[in-house]
């Protein structure tokens, strides 16, 4: 009998609390007791640290900093309370997603001590200050800011590892998100330039005791594997990092997808699923 128990420790983004997801938290946290998970980590995005750093769905909605830092206070409270309403059906880890611009240490610092979340996810959505990730448009202007794609890469993996050294995030998010709207990713992530960097950031996510993220987001997308790609999820195995899944769900449909087959994907790798339990490091 196969007693591996589903779990997502990067998602819950919802449209209560997140302008580019869909639905209620509560629904959200239904659909993953309807599905069967017994732990779940809901990681919401930090509000921005100031009002040059919003997303473009929130500045469509003229929404400022200081409305999205009392969005997320709302959030905080609200998982609380749910947390607390399934506890009899359901873990729910209370979580925070990351942002690396000017500032950012700082900033991520005085919101985990503000609202004590379980665990923050490290995540790195920004190069030079210019996010990549929010649409092919985003990107290639983030590739012609940092001269080419493969030093755009560099930075990533270089501005990475001092996000993991500074906060000490328990989940890395999407490690190698940097290859969203790159074809030819596997051969870039092999460069040596590269492939260095990442062996570098990996030694250190091992050394803190940390844990990978296996995004499930490039599947909803129709892509063939999740972040990470197959050659880095060897290298973690090789060096005993844990991986646990992560859904990125952004709405009630998404909660839990692929979760089965990223189980799969692991036990086919030789990681452990015996999940280990988020908590703050810093
Ligand atoms: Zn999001
Ligand atoms: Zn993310």
């Amino acid at each position: 009998m196969d007693t591996t128990t589903l779990i997502s420790l990067h998602g819950g983004h919802s449209g209560q609390y997140c302008s580019h997801a869909k639905d209620l938290l509560e629904d959200i946290i239904q659909q993953y007791i309807e599905l069967g998970f017994k732990t779940v980590g809901i990681t919401e995005h930090a509000p921005p640290i100031n009002d040059h750093f919003l997303y473009p769905d929130e500045k469509n909605l003229h929404l400022t900093a200081a409305d999205l830092y009392k969005r997320f206070e709302d959030y905080i409270k609200n998982l609380g309370t749910l947390k607390k309403k399934y506890a009899s059906k359901i873990r729910i880890f209370v979580g925070m997603e990351t942002e690396t611009y000017t500032g950012y240490v700082d900033h991520i610092t005085k919101l985990i001590s503000r609202f004590q979340p379980d665990y923050i996810v490290g995540s790195v959505h920004h190069v030079d200050d210019i996010c990549f990730d929010y649409s092919k448009k985003d990107y290639d202007k983030a590739v012609l800011m940092c001269g080419s794609i493969d030093r755009m890469y560099e930075k990533y993996f270089d501005q990475q590892h001092e996000m993991i050294k500074a906060l000490k995030p328990f989940v890395v998010g999407h490690f190698d998100l940097i290859r969203i709207y790159d074809d030819h990713y596997k051969k870039r992530l092999l460069l040596p330039g590269i492939h260095e960097k990442i062996m570098r950031n990996l030694t250190l996510i091992k050394s803190l005791n940390l844990v990978m993220d296996f995004n499930l987001r490039p599947l909803s997308r129709g892509e063939t594997e999740p972040y990470i790609t197959s050659s880095i999820l060897k290298t973690a195995k090789k060096l005993g990092i844990p991986a646990v899944p992560g859904d990125d769900s952004h709405g009630v449909k998404q909660a839990g997808n692929h979760v089965d087959k990223a189980i799969q994907i692991l036990k086919a790798n030789g990681f452990g699923t015996k999940w280990p339990e988020p908590r703050l490091l810093t």
